[in-house]
């Protein structure tokens, strides 16, 4: 089967250590036929100064990657464009730039619940996590609505950085409504999400989100399936991508898809 990793990280976001070279060669010794270099832009920290010139350098090396691989590797232009409730305007300019540089794939996620931190960062004695969580999820509303999105990734993002006792005592009823209320709004703009599998080899041990949401989006008309393992290392990319495989097949889907030009490429599981 076509294997096609739809979200990493290369040395272009601050976070990850991969390089873009070693992670095309890494792909290729470990039968991997392709990703989306999706590089962080948070809406909230666009105007960094040295943020355009980043994406800019991005693009460049993509394009001299996908030269250099051609016909062993399929390598495609990817944003992860996140917190995008956080200034509309800002996101309109990032979406232009983004399609001004002719990108393929455009995920849309959340990192943080209004002005708290990062969850990646957060103390976690500090907050009521039921609330935030809540919050984090009619952001992600906000989100599916602005519809400058192809897939809407990790939805259970802050369950990453979640402590256990946290994780132990939450309740996900209270996000079941409105994760029905984002899956509609995507489906009905012919949208998809992420199945994340980063915390498969993370402490986590799991997906974000977990199977049954996999299935739900299914169960109410989604179609685009998209599986990517936010790689921040070289050797991440891909990683247990056959667990992903599994879990989407055991939603009820026969296929997945990665993004090309914006447009979604289907992957049956039979081949
Ligand atoms: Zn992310
Ligand atoms: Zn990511």
């Amino acid at each position: 089967m076509f294997i096609f990793d739809s979200h990493t990280h290369c040395q272009y976001s601050s976070d990850a250590v991969s390089d873009l070279e070693g992670m095309c060669r890494f792909a290729i010794e470990n039968g991997i036929d392709g990703f989306a270099v999706t590089d962080h832009c948070d809406g909230n920290w666009h105007d960094r100064p040295f943020e355009t010139k980043r994406r800019e350098s991005v693009a460049k090396e993509v394009r001299a990657m996908q030269e250099k691989y051609r016909g062993r590797l399929k390598i495609t232009l990817g944003i992860e464009l996140a917190q995008q409730d956080f200034n509309p305007d800002v996101t309109n300019h990032l979406v232009q730039e983004f399609e001004s540089q002719n990108g393929d794939f455009l995920i849309g996620s959340m990192h943080r619940a209004g002005m708290y931190r990062d969850f990646s960062v957060i103390d976690f004695d500090l907050i009521d996590f039921n609330t935030l969580f809540e919050m984090y999820y009619h952001q992600m509303l906000t989100t599916a609505k602005l519809n400058h999105l192809d897939v809407l990734a990790h939805m259970t993002y802050p369950l990453r950085y979640a402590p256990k006792d946290v994780l132990d005592n939450l309740d996900m009823r209270t996000i079941d409504d409105i994760a029905d209320e984002i899956f509609k709004v995507l489906i009905q703009n012919g949208k998809g999400i992420e199945l994340n599998i980063s915390g498969l080899r993370q402490a986590y041990g799991d997906t974000f989100p977990k199977q049954n949401y996999i299935k739900r989006f299914k169960e109410l008309g989604g179609e685009i399936i998209t599986i990517g393992s936010d790689s921040h290392v070289n050797t991440e990319v891909a990683k247990f991508f056959d667990r992903g495989v599994e879990i989407v097949k055991a939603a009820g889907f026969d296929y997945y898809c990665y993004f090309e030009q914006r447009k979604p490429v289907f992957v049956p599981f039979d081949k």
